[in-house]
């Protein structure tokens, strides 16, 4: 449903030009652009977590669109200082990497370096010591290893066909939001067991996460930033208080004892509403995080200031990969029209 609304409002935007009309209004300060991998693509026809993945060509285009724009590209250092000055000033955009996928390294540091781009990457220390699931991973390689699921989410017993790409594709849109909506241990376990009974193996943190000493290297870049995504990149908001704050400041302390810098810069996991609340917000600022981003789509403005942890970003996603789409996200026009005009979301 989502994603035809979001097709409407493309086409739309690319038939009449309307985003490049109301940009001066709705583009505002600069905006945080939010990636997972960079690689080439695989061409697998069952592929549910591509959104999380663009190709190098992409990254290449969405970069050269935003030079040719004016933006500056900047670090979260800097997109800090710009949104607390008392002035705007050029537009600018801080790219940001979550989870500290080894793909970025290989693939996108080589493009970020050739433009000067500084660029953040959200470590989750559980993966970088391989020791913490990528959930959503392990649902994918269940549901592809099995020609059915049979799995009880909630007490309702469910057997989904999964033979073809397209049943399984079908079987994954079904489970995925019943899982979900599920307290965030009983998912994980359930999801834990039907990997089990794949024989799928759980060990995407070691194939696909940079490990210490590879995250120590790339730090070494100049352009590199690391900052805070928690030790096992849980849903925050549905974990009690102690835990919530356990995870963001001792994954900031790990971080910065491993790393030997200070990691001022947080992403909550998952990061929409359901994740990352008011009371995160309030956990991120009172720990003293310089800036919090969350998933929450959106660009900046100077209301932004007085809520440096609650801010938005734009995901440049896998299933729209094109220059028109990075274009009308950009403009802030899509946010402007879902918002209803109103620029700040950030409660
Ligand atoms: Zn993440």
């Amino acid at each position: 449903m989502k994603q035809t609304i979001l097709a409407a409002g493309f086409a739309l935007f690319r038939a009449t030009g309307l985003h490049r009309l109301v940009a001066p209004l709705t583009a505002g300060e600069g905006a945080i652009l939010m990636l997972h991998h960079v690689r080439p693509w695989s061409g697998a026809a069952f592929a549910p977590n591509r959104l999380l993945e663009i190709t190098p060509e992409y990254l290449e285009s969405v970069l050269g669109a935003l030079v040719a724009q004016g933006y500056d590209l900047v670090s979260m250092d800097e997109a800090h200082a710009r949104l607390k000055a008392p002035r705007g000033g050029r537009r600018f955009a801080a790219l940001t990497f979550d989870d500290g996928y080894r793909d970025v390294a290989q693939f996108a540091a080589p493009i970020l370096r050739r433009f000067r781009a500084p660029y953040t990457i959200f470590v989750t220390t559980g993966f970088a010591d391989q020791t913490a699931p990528l959930w959503w991973l392990e649902l994918e390689d269940a549901v592809r290893l099995l020609d059915r699921v049979e799995i009880s989410v909630g007490g309702e017993a469910l057997s989904l066909p999964a033979g073809t790409p397209e049943a399984k594709a079908a079987a994954f849109a079904r489970l995925y939001p019943s899982l979900r909506g599920l307290p965030e241990d009983e998912m994980r376990g359930l999801i834990a067991d039907l990997l089990a009974r794949a024989g799928g193996a759980r060990d995407h943190a070691a194939r696909l996460c940079m490990d210490w000493t590879e995250l120590a290297e790339l730090a070494r870049d100049p352009l590199c930033a690391i900052g805070v995504h928690t030790i096992t990149h849980p849903m925050l908001a549905k974990h009690d208080a102690a835990t919530m704050r356990r995870e963001l400041a001792e994954s900031r302390a790990v971080i910065e004892s491993r790393l030997g810098r200070p990691a001022t810069h947080l992403a909550y996991p998952v990061g929409d509403p359901t994740s990352a609340g008011a009371r995160e917000f309030a956990a991120a600022r009172e720990l003293g995080f310089a800036s919090a981003v969350t998933t929450r789509p959106g660009v900046l403005f100077r209301g932004h200031a007085a809520h440096m942890t609650a801010l938005p970003r734009l995901s440049i996603n896998g299933l729209w990969q094109t220059p028109g789409a990075f274009e009308a996200l950009l403009s802030g026009a899509p946010f402007a029209l879902w918002n209803r005009g109103r620029r700040l979301n950030v409660s």
